[in-house]
């Protein structure tokens, strides 16, 4: 048995670094400039023993700022509806902004299994972030830096309960 999961979350928190680093070919684009990846991205990834679907959702950074929640949202609802888990992701850096509260929202009434992963949590800069992330009323944070593969002992240990479940 295995499961889809799908890292949502707002564009340039690193939902595509940690596809690419999970499914470990370029499938996806990383990029800081608009316009460059769109729609959803599907993978196989791998962590440890574990092997489950990812999906990316990107197709959000060309939005306009009218347009960008609405697609945000339906992506986002759309992805969820694939997927068996969502990662929803925030910048730890950067901590919660209004947009990913939005998601959170999203997220709390449509999906069973939602975990939250606070990202780019490399260094102690991103320490405030963190805890920010429990106010999003979605359990513990896992601590992540996809940039530098740090933190997926934390996300296998989410996952791997799901393997058997699903
Ligand atoms: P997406 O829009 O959510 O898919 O974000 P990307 O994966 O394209 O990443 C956006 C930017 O954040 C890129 O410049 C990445 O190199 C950077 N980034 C991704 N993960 C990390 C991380 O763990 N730490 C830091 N410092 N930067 C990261
Ligand atoms: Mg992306």
């Amino acid at each position: 048995m295995s499961f889809t999961l799908a890292i949502v979350g707002r564009p340039n928190v690193g939902k595509s670094t940690l596809f690419n680093r999970l499914v470990g070919k370029r499938l996806a684009l990383v990029d800081d400039q608009p316009g460059v990846t769109r729609d959803l991205r599907e993978g196989e990834a791998r962590l440890g023993d574990l092997r489950f679907t990812v999906i990316d959702t990107a197709g959000l950074e060309d939005a306009t700022d009218d347009s960008l929640q609405g697609r945000m949202r339906r992506l986002t609802e759309r992805a969820v509806d694939m997927a068996d888990v969502c990662l929803f992701m925030i910048d730890a850096r950067t901590g919660v902004t209004p947009i990913d509260e939005m998601f959170a929202e999203i997220l709390r009434k449509r999906s069973a299994h939602v975990m939250l992963a606070a990202n780019k949590a490399e260094g102690a800069a991103a320490d405030a972030g963190v805890i920010e992330a429990w106010g999003l009323g979605l359990g513990e944070p896992i601590r992540l830096s996809a940039e530098h593969g740090e933190g997926l002992n934390d996300l296998y240990a989410q996952l791997q309960p799901l393997a058997d479940e699903f």
